[in-house]
């Protein structure tokens, strides 16, 4: 009798201790406990895997079928219908590291491939480019106002002896040491002083200021070697990748690689005269000419943009050569900013909707200064076609972050093919075709992104895949040989 009010007296104290860890659960551990309970969890844990732990997959249902081309008969089929919800995850190939760790490695990886590829051949471009002439080159934004710089040992951040305030009652100067982390950096001594309208404007335009600056590289290759822009073409290419990084001042600077071929492209040299030396004279020439002229608004008058005065040009070496900037380091650099974002110079990489909402993002005063400013700024007739409100976000630069020319090297495309033909899974819509067959795909999207729980455990995966990498990495790098 005794022992049995135990008994119950114990599962009673037991029930409630579940009672209470349960109610102590937050929505995420509920989340999860519904979800490792679902039939077809362990077939999403593998299409999680299989998108490299991607953190907002995009939701597809449908089907593919592959048929041989002349007998129609049915070589592969896949369909949804057996998959847990009736829908496949694919990957979402965003290139920003804050929005997908994984889809943005993945991007950089491509990049840096498509980088190298433009410069020591391979997938697709041949060996031959890397005896043509490249330049690295890096074009930066005027000053719209005097900022906080990073200062090097014993350095001062802009130091005034005479003193002086600004109209505003500021300092002209500031004397004071910055290290790399320090918040000041980039943001301007006087915001007042500071040419909000001026920056908002040269990012609209950079992407038009660059492109008049290859014309221009054209044009004095043309006549450095007296012919004709026209007959140019007969002569040489001129090919280019150049991606845009945000520096600390919130303003875009661009690298670019440029690189001159034969008049048929990457198959053969440019002809003896067009030497590297002759390239970087052109491109210092032209980056010095081009300028843009907006249209005229009342209150704002009309702007002429160019260049800003530092212009980098450095020959690429091959590797192996002790030069400091090599085929595989301007791959790499290349690469890195590609998953970079407006995020990084304190900035956001989600449109905005509203002044409002500009006012409650977590950014700084300056970059929410120039997000305010590009929004005032639409307003103007004379500016709506510059849409500055769609890029208010990117404080009014519109370009693409990684552009190249159609020469260059191969394509993000065709890189995705050819990892798609290595994984060999057979699942998805990205199974490539191959000849003598024809593919039907009816592919919808049925939604996107992770519930709190479903992200936690793609985080998992994730980080599993980035560990087995490493390891993958050590172990090659133990046996002393390159990474096939
Ligand atoms: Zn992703
Ligand atoms: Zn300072
Ligand atoms: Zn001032």
């Amino acid at each position: 009798m005794r022992r049995s009010v135990l008994y119950d007296h114990d599962i009673r104290r037991s029930a409630l201790h579940r009672a209470e860890r349960l109610s102590a659960l937050t929505a995420t551990e509920r989340d999860m406990i519904r979800l490792v309970n679902e039939p077809g969890f362990q077939r999403w844990m593998e299409q999680i895997h299989s998108i490299g732990g991607c953190a907002a997959p995009v939701y597809l249902s449908g089907a593919t079928t592959t048929r041989d081309a002349a007998t129609g008969e049915v070589l592969r089929s896949y369909d949804t219908g057996n998959e847990p919800g009736g829908r496949l995850a694919v990957r979402c190939r965003n290139r920003r590291e804050s929005r997908c760790v994984p889809c943005s490695y993945l991007h950089a990886g491509d990049t840096f491939h498509l980088v190298r590829a433009g410069l020591l051949g391979g997938k697709g471009t041949p060996p031959g480019v890397a005896d043509h002439p490249r330049l690295f080159v890096t074009l930066t934004a005027p000053s719209f106002g005097t900022v906080h710089r990073t200062t090097a040992s014993a350095e001062r951040c802009r130091p005034r002896r005479d003193g002086g305030l600004c109209e505003h009652g500021r300092a002209l100067g500031c004397g004071l040491t910055h290290d790399t982390d320090s918040s000041a950096v980039g943001q301007p001594l006087c915001p007042d002083c500071y040419d909000y309208p001026a920056h908002a404007l040269w990012h609209a335009h950079a992407g038009e200021l660059w492109n008049r600056t290859t014309r221009a590289i054209r044009r004095h290759l043309a006549t450095s070697a007296g012919i004709t822009q026209t007959d140019l073409g007969r002569h040489l290419r001129v090919s280019f990748a150049k991606v845009a990084e945000y520096q600390r001042r919130g303003a875009v600077h661009f690298h670019a690689v440029i690189r001159l071929d034969g008049p048929d492209g990457p198959n053969a040299p440019p002809p003896g005269w067009a030497t590297a030396e002759l390239l970087g004279a052109v491109v210092h020439a032209a980056a010095g000419v081009v300028s843009v002229r907006t249209p005229y608004a009342p209150g704002l008058g009309e702007h002429v943009f160019r260049w800003g005065t530092q212009l980098d040009v450095h020959p690429i070496r091959a590797l192996g050569d002790d030069a400091h900037i090599n085929d595989q380091a301007v791959a790499a650099y290349v690469a890195k900013y590609v998953s970079k974002s407006v995020g990084d110079c304190g900035g956001t990489d989600r449109a905005v909707a509203s002044l409002d909402d500009i006012a409650l993002l977590p950014v700084t005063a300056h970059i929410r200064a120039l997000m305010s400013t590009c929004w005032r700024l639409d307003r103007l007739p004379e500016l709506g076609y510059l849409r500055l409100r769609a890029w208010a976000h990117t404080l009014g630069f519109r370009g693409h972050v990684l552009t190249k020319s159609r020469r260059y090297s191969t394509t993000y495309g065709a890189l995705r093919v050819v990892r798609a033909e290595h994984r060999a899974q057979g699942d998805g819509p990205s199974l490539p075709e191959s000849d003598g067959t024809r593919t039907d795909s009816v592919w919808r999207y049925v939604g996107s992104g992770h519930t709190p729980a479903e992200a936690e455990i793609a985080t998992g995966i994730a980080a599993d895949l980035a560990d087995l990498a490493a390891i993958r990495r050590e172990l090659t790098a133990d046996r002393g040989r390159p990474d096939g």
